[in-house]
């Protein structure tokens, strides 16, 4: 399997509750790198471009304003299978459906605040990563 990087959000509800270290703590313990990192506050411009390919679900306006409700930290990770990876330790989207001891099982407060989003394949991960970060800014 080769080395992989994927794109991490930490998200509003979770900044809230100040769970950046416990939830970043989670990411390392999977084996995942913290390459790149900052905290952002995003605009709706932003967001809506973000989430772009959920347009037209009925959830849309309501995730934008959601995501724009507070700060977030956003994350490249690296590691072996890191896109997969990711996914498994972040768990289902709705957090009652996650497996226990997953991110969402453990933090989140429902399908919307669910605490963290992670890249879904390597593709979307690459477009992520550009989307928030310049390449001098990835130490990997
Ligand atoms: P993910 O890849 O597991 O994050 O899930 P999706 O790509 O399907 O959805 C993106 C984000 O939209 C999720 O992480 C949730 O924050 C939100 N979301 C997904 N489904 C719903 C829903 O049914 N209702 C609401 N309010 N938000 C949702």
């Amino acid at each position: 399997m080769a080395t992989e990087r994927t794109f991490s959000i930490i998200k509003p509800d979770a900044t809230r509750r100040n769970l950046v270290g416990k939830i970043t703590a989670r990411l390392e313990e999977a084996g995942l790198r913290v390459i790149a990192q900052r905290r952002i506050h995003m605009t709706q411009t932003q967001a809506e471009a973000f989430y772009g390919v959920h347009r037209e679900r009925p959830f849309f306006r309501d995730l934008v304003t959601f995501m724009t409700s507070g700060p977030v930290v956003v994350q490249v990770l690296e590691g072996e299978d890191a896109v997969a990876k990711n996914r498994a330790v972040m768990g289902a989207t709705d957090p009652k459906k996650a497996e226990p001891g997953t991110i969402r099982a453990e933090f989140a407060e429902s399908i919307e605040a669910n605490s963290v989003h992670g890249s879904d394949s390597a593709e979307n991960a690459a477009a992520e990563i550009a989307f928030f970060f310049a390449g001098v800014d990835i130490v990997g």
